[in-house]
């Protein structure tokens, strides 16, 4: 096992680590920039080092400085936290150059799985189902008709290097066609460096469906079920449920099945997430995310696994901790993301929390790294919270959702904790009938 974890991550990430950390009785180094230093995750770490000031490319995206701080403090391993250099394949390597573990998968199953085209055809050997779409990346216009015309319109027309939603465009004819795989082209060069574009069938009704796995990196890999985070707006997920109110038990071992052989087969090594559309019964990959997601704790909450534990028991060698048959799915867990915004227009509302109170109760777990005091920086994303409410059934969990958001006061900012107070009471909420354009819909419709 681990002696020191350096945790290179800020917010309530970092807080999240260190308390996974401290129970396993892991010394902990937490890293930050000159505008965390009144962080709770750096009060509470055993050491912190300030790596530079505060925007993120001189200080959490800066490698040298962080494997700088691992040599000095002695730290044998590091966990990436999410975002960041989570899923930077050159952070993995040149740590593992210097003999310091990245908690993490290997830097070459993080680099398949960072380019979509090769991650879709990797998928695709694996046995995982893949969206009808181009087998590599499209240039030739010609081509492009041929392939469209083969899968149907509409079709989208993706960029390999995309994230974020960007260099996305939507083709409804063959007339729209050449004019969005320009633009699409363009629009990838200019946000990735790399213009290569592909093209899939495009779903007009989906949910938004991830399956979460593990691998043991020696031919085991294990699925904790799913989680559905269908409730997005701009492809940033605002709300994820575990289970999904879409599926029956039966497509949810399925799915889960597929997804641990693909794992095992892969001989990846740590916490994944499989990201699926899902429309009519049917699965289809989009991208596999290597790290930890900010909606994990809904997976802790219905199977009682610590993913964080698992996370570094795994990097250490030491295996998975439970095998499929142990895993038990019970009940139901919704997260609410709690952001610094407006709540009807996402806009930051970064500042001075003047009074902060967190629901407490049976099944209500709040991960938020803030305090009563506490000054948003404006110069990170805007997740102050997450309200994670777990209950017997999908029924008990919103009544507790309901209550607990009642009871949760943050003032002196703006918070996105009206719009889930809306949600809540919400009837196609309630019955779990919503895809991933709903929320968007719903925002224009009520728009006062
Ligand atoms: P990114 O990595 O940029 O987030 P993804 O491939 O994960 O890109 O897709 C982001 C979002 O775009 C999806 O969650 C979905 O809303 C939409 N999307 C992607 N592919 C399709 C598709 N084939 N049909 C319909 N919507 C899609």
């Amino acid at each position: 096992m681990f002696q020191k974890i350096l945790i290179a991550n800020r917010g309530e990430i970092a807080l999240r680590v260190l308390r996974a950390c401290k129970e396993l009785g892991i010394q902990t180094v937490v890293v930050h920039s000159t505008a965390d230093a009144d962080a709770m995750h750096v009060r509470l770490a055993d050491e912190s080092v300030c790596i530079g000031p505060p925007p993120s490319r001189d200080s959490y995206l800066n490698i040298h400085q962080i494997v700088a701080a691992c040599e000095i403090t002695g730290a044998d391993a590091v966990h990436p936290g999410y975002g960041f250099l989570s899923e930077n394949a050159k952070f993995a390597d040149i740590l593992a150059a210097h003999n310091i573990t990245f908690i993490g998968p290997s830097g070459d199953h993080i680099r398949i799985m960072g380019d979509k085209i090769e991650a879709k055809r990797t998928a695709k050997r694996l046995g995982i189902p893949v969206v009808p779409g181009s087998d590599g990346a499209v240039s030739d216009e010609r081509e492009a008709k041929r392939i469209a015309a083969d899968i149907g319109y509409p079709v989208i027309i993706k960029a390999s290097a995309g994230g974020g939603g960007r260099g996305m465009k939507v083709a409804r004819s063959e007339d729209d066609l050449i004019q969005a795989l320009q633009t699409a082209s363009t629009e990838a060069g200019a946000a990735f460096g790399d213009d290569a574009v592909y093209i899939e069938k495009y779903l007009e009704k989906p949910r938004h469906i991830e399956v979460q796995v593990f691998g043991d990196g020696m031919g085991r890999g294990i699925h904790l079920g799913e989680r559905d985070c269908s409730l997005q707006r701009r492809h940033q997920k605002v709300w994820e449920e575990a289970n999904s109110p879409a599926l029956n038990a039966e497509e949810r071992a399925r799915i889960g099945e597929t997804c641990s052989k693909a794992i095992a087969d892969l001989g990846y090594s740590g916490a994944g997430t499989i990201e699926f559309l899902y429309e009519d019964g049917e699965f289809y990959f989009i991208e596999m995310n290597t790290r930890l997601q900010v909606e994990h704790p809904v997976t802790e909450a219905i199977t009682g696994i610590d993913l964080v534990h698992e996370q570094i028991r795994v990097a250490s060698g030491g295996g998975l901790s439970v095998t499929q048959d142990e895993i038990r799915f019970q009940g139901h867990a919704i997260e609410c993301r709690i952001n610094a915004e407006d709540p009807r227009t996402f806009t930051p509302s970064p500042g001075t929390i003047t009074h902060f109170h967190t629901p407490g109760g049976l099944g209500i777990r709040v991960d938020s790294g803030v305090y009563s005091g506490y000054r948003i920086p404006p110069y990170y994303d805007s997740l102050i919270g997450k309200l994670i409410v777990h209950g017997r059934n999908r029924v008990e969990c919103m009544m507790r959702l309901r209550r607990a958001l009642d009871e949760f006061v943050v003032d002196g900012i703006k918070t996105t904790l009206p719009l889930f107070r809306d949600l809540v009471g919400n009837p196609d909420i309630a019955n779990g009938d919503y895809d991933i354009h709903w929320l968007e819909k719903y925002l224009v419709e009520t728009v006062e």
